[in-house]
């Protein structure tokens, strides 16, 4: 029955004994199936009301001698609006990455420039903070992909350890390879996390410090597409950290990847 989803799980005990159970999940898949499809349509839903209203909020900012509480009022808007929108397109993104399986890419993504191009950003997203950004990386090595997502990936790696550590501090970006794995670390000696959080860091909307990270911008989002990429690329996310010392986030990918 092509509408029934089954489960096979198998276990071996004993010698050359093994006990299969299967399960119907077809119920909990179609959960599973409409709640994707109800956040993709809320965010999608929601970006042209917001947009139309962010357009508003800038046409009267600029009226010619606003009274100052109108003005602080509209630049809250203006920035509320802002945060929506990273909010809004974050969803959208990772309602994207559950969703689409079937065509993903499997096209040579060229690490030293997609890297470098981050490098950039993050430097100009520190701007007087002057973070010390180093990056290492072999010229040839390509992994097999897709550059977009990959680029959202690490990006948003390198963004938080810039967010999440003080002014000039060193923010390492690393790759390397072995027999069996590519690996791309991103390094800060910032804030870092206690122990007890990282189970479920890359849970949705998960944060450390909700009072502190707002201040930041951040959606509470970002590492959970970050998992949600490595996932369709075969990878995985290694975190160590240290509250007070820094982080270390680490995507690895099977030697397989290789371009
Ligand atoms: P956010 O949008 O809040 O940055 P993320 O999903 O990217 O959301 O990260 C989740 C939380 O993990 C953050 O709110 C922050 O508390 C913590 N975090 C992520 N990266 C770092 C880092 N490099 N150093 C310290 N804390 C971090």
């Amino acid at each position: 029955d092509g509408d029934k989803r089954l489960l096979f799980q198998i276990t071996r005990f004993g010698q050359g004994e093994h006990l299969m159970i299967v399960r119907d999940i077809t119920r909990i898949y179609k959960l599973e199936q409409m709640r994707k499809d109800f956040v993709a349509n809320v965010s999608h839903e929601l970006r042209t009301p917001l947009t139309v209203i962010r357009g508003y909020v800038e046409t009267l900012s600029m009226t010619p001698e606003m009274p100052p509480v109108w003005e602080k009022a509209l630049g809250q808007m203006e920035q509320q609006g802002q945060r929506m929108t990273a909010l809004i397109n974050d969803l959208i993104a990772l309602s994207k990455l559950e969703t689409d399986s079937s065509d993903h890419d499997q096209l040579p993504v060229k690490l030293q420039p997609l890297l470098s191009t981050i490098k950039s950003d993050a430097e100009a997203l520190s701007g007087d903070k002057s973070h010390q950004i180093t990056l290492n990386c072999d010229n040839q090595l390509a992994l097999l992909g897709n550059e977009k997502e990959l680029h959202s990936a690490i990006s948003n790696l390198v963004f938080n350890a810039v967010k999440y550590s003080p002014e000039g501090a060193n923010v390492d970006i690393q790759v390397s390879e072995d027999n069996q794995h590519i690996r791309i670390a991103v390094i800060d000696n910032g804030n870092g996390i206690d122990p007890i959080h990282l189970p479920r860091l890359t849970e949705r909307f998960y944060r450390v410090d909700s009072s502190r990270t707002s201040a930041t911008g951040g959606t509470g989002l970002g590492l959970a597409i970050v998992k949600h990429v490595l996932l369709r690329h075969k990878g995985q996310l290694e975190i160590e950290s240290k509250l007070g010392k820094g982080s270390q986030f680490t995507c690895v990918f099977p030697v397989s990847r290789k371009a």
